[in-house]
Formats: structure tokens, sequence, C-alpha cells
């Protein structure tokens, strides 16, 4: 079966906007769990990834470079950087992860804002 560039794309577009969203809100103090928990995940959404031939290429990349979860700006600047690595591999330009503090937000409301509401 031939390969539909334009839907792996469309997938690629919405993965990364969900993972790099969940880093900007991952905790800044993130307990032993928490960490515990991204790191687990994001051995798992490389593992699962649909594209096989991403998700094996994710895993390689994922040995090398492991995630980093000890703060929300750590796992951030990995996800950015892990993310340049495809990136590279697709001939696309570098992001520059110094620029990614608010462009990556929930639209959620602050929840503790909300709770006093
Ligand atoms: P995308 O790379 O999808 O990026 C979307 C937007 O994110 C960009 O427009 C930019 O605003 C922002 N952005 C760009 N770089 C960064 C960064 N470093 N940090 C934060 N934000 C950034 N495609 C393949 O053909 N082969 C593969 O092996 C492959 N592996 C993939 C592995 C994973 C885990 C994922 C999620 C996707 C993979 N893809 C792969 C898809 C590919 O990465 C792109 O998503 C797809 O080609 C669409 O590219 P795009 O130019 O629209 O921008």
């Amino acid at each position: 079966k031939l390969g539909n560039e334009t839907l792996k794309a469309e997938l690629g577009r919405a993965a990364w906007k969900v993972l790099h969203t969940t880093m900007a809100r991952f905790p800044d103090k993130p307990t032993a769990d928490e960490s515990e928990a991204l790191g687990q995940y994001l051995h798992l959404f490389a593992r699962l990834y649909p594209c096989g031939e991403c998700a094996e290429h994710f895993q390689k990349v994922l040995k090398k470079y492991p995630p980093q979860t000890s703060s929300r700006s750590s796992a951030a600047a990995w996800a950015c950087f892990v993310h340049n690595i495809v990136n590279e591999r697709k001939g696309k330009p570098i992001f520059d992860c110094a620029n990614i503090g608010d462009f990556y937000d929930c639209g959620c409301a602050d929840e503790e804002k909300e709770a006093i509401s």
C-alpha cells in the first residue's frame, strides 16, 4: 500500500501539538511519581505511535536521549530537542527552543483560579 504523506504530516502535527502542550503543563516541581509517569508516557507514545517507520526511528532517539522529566522546563527543552532531530531528518527548519516559552497553550482555564470563581 502506498503511503499518504498528507495524512502522515497531519498526524505528526497533531501528535507534536499534544506532546509539546503536555510539556507546557507539566509541573515545575513534579513529584517522583509524576516524573515517572511522564517517562512511561513518552516511551509508550514512541512505541505506539501509529506511523511504524516514525515509531521505529523515534524509539531509537529516546534510547539515545532519554526523556528529561525532572521539571517543566527540562521536559519542554527535551521535547523541543528531539522534535528538532526529526526536523533535521526530514530536512525541515530547526526550531529555536529558546522561543518555546508560551508557544504551546492548552487553552484550559487555570485550574486553581477556576476552583475559587
Ligand atoms: P511539524 O514538525 O509537525 O511541527 C508542527 C509545528 O510545531 C511547526 O509548524 C512549528 O510551529 C512547531 N515546531 C517545529 N519544530 C519544533 C520543535 N523542535 N519544538 C517545538 N515546536 C516545534 N514524519 C516522517 O515522514 N518520518 C518520520 O520518521 C517521522 N517521525 C515522527 C515521529 C514523531 C514522534 C512524530 C510526532 C512525528 C513524526 N513525523 C515523521 C511527522 C513529522 O515530524 C511532521 O509532523 C510532519 O512532517 C509535518 O511537519 P510540519 O512541517 O507540518 O511541522
